[in-house]
């Protein structure tokens, strides 16, 4: 009988099952990993350091990174090219896990027993001392959480052992992959691997519902409000409702530091703090070598340092428009934008 996945078309050559190596190379950089034991211990070290996994969700194919590690959670950005942060949401293998991390509500525990393992998002206070990375919440203090119900996702948060940050793993801009071939043609060159799980079943993002108030539907998605509105008994807040939090990235300064900001500065003046980027004598750098991806990873950490330090002015040193630039760019601007 034929195997499963036996074979794997990519486009440009066929791999019998029995020849595949252990890790099959698709590219210079990208694994296309088996989901056996094999390739879910090699995609668990690839997360542990640092690395990009792709893996199936019944949802669609997300790409992991260890949400503890700024690098690692910058690099998502830099693969899919995205040109803003909106927070990420975080894979975990249970309710447990979860409450490791998070404040779990009473509506989120009914929504979590009724839904999870599910395509269901839970939005939740966050844990001071979660150590989840400040890029993954993009500084806001909930965490968006989702305890995914397929084989390969709970075998490989089994294998890693840690929270997975994940967005859907193709490029910003194109359409959620649910095959490992569509991950293969965005991503291949720019991810560690890839674990092949066949075909997502339900093919939509999750529903969001936001639980650290009234709850609050902030995205619909694979389960039904209606579903969510019998398992608590009673209505909840719709996006149209203005009680309902806007989603982070529809805010124009959601995250952003008590100081007043001024960009592309190439000093700062005597009241201000100075976040400088590249070779400059700053208060805080985002990167003294000029990486975009090290400053991504540092630039939520050194806003809140910012409000530790007590800046009331904050100088921040011209970003190149380019790469990762771009969100980094457009985060700085929310912030330096005037508040109400
Ligand atoms: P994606 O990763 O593209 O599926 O998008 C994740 C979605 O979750 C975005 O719509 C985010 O705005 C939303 N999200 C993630 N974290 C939070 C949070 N802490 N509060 C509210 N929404 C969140
Ligand atoms: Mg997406």
């Amino acid at each position: 009988m034929r195997r499963k996945y036996a074979s794997l078309n990519l486009g440009y050559r066929k791999v019998p099952y029995q020849q595949q190596k252990r890790h099959v190379m698709i590219s210079t950089q990208t694994a296309l990993l088996r989901n056996d034991q094999d390739g879910l211990r090699h995609a668990a070290e690839l997360l542990g350091s640092g690395g990009l996994v792709a893996f199936p969700t019944e949802t669609v194919y997300g790409l992991g990174a260890d949400a503890r590690n700024d690098g690692a959670v910058a690099g998502i950005y830099a693969a899919k090219g995205r040109p803003s942060f909106n927070p990420l949401i975080v894979h975990l293998p249970d309710l447990a896990a979860v409450q490791q991390y998070c404040i779990v509500t009473d509506a989120a525990q009914m929504l979590a027993r009724a839904f999870w393992p599910g395509a269901l998002t839970l939005v939740l206070p966050l844990r001071k001392d979660a150590g989840i990375s400040k890029l993954v919440t993009a500084g806001l203090d909930t965490l968006a959480v989702r305890v995914p119900d397929h084989p390969v996702a709970s075998a490989l948060l089994a294998a890693f052992g840690g929270p997975i940050a994940a967005p859907s793993a193709n490029p910003s801009g194109r359409i959620s992959p649910t095959t490992a071939a569509h991950v293969h043609d965005g991503l291949a060159g720019k991810i560690d691997g890839i674990v092949d799980g066949g075909d997502c079943k339900v093919g939509l993002e999750s529903t969001i519902v936001d639980c650290t108030q009234k709850p609050a539907l902030l995205r619909a998605g694979g389960v039904p409000l209606e579903a969510i509105e019998a398992a608590l008994g009673r209505q909840i807040l719709q996006p149209s409702d203005p009680a309902t939090p806007k989603s982070p990235g529809q805010l124009l300064s959601h995250y952003a530091p008590q100081g007043r900001v001024r960009l592309n500065a190439l000093k700062a003046n005597g009241h201000e703090k100075w976040l400088g980027f590249g070779s400059v004598d700053a208060d805080l750098n985002l990167s003294a070598s000029g990486d975009l991806t090290e400053a991504a990873a540092n630039l939520f950490k050194m806003l809140h340092q910012l409000d530790q330090m007590g800046a009331t002015h904050i100088a921040v040193s011209p970003i190149p428009e380019t790469g990762l630039g771009k969100a980094i760019n457009d985060r700085l601007k929310r912030a330096a934008a005037p508040r109400n």
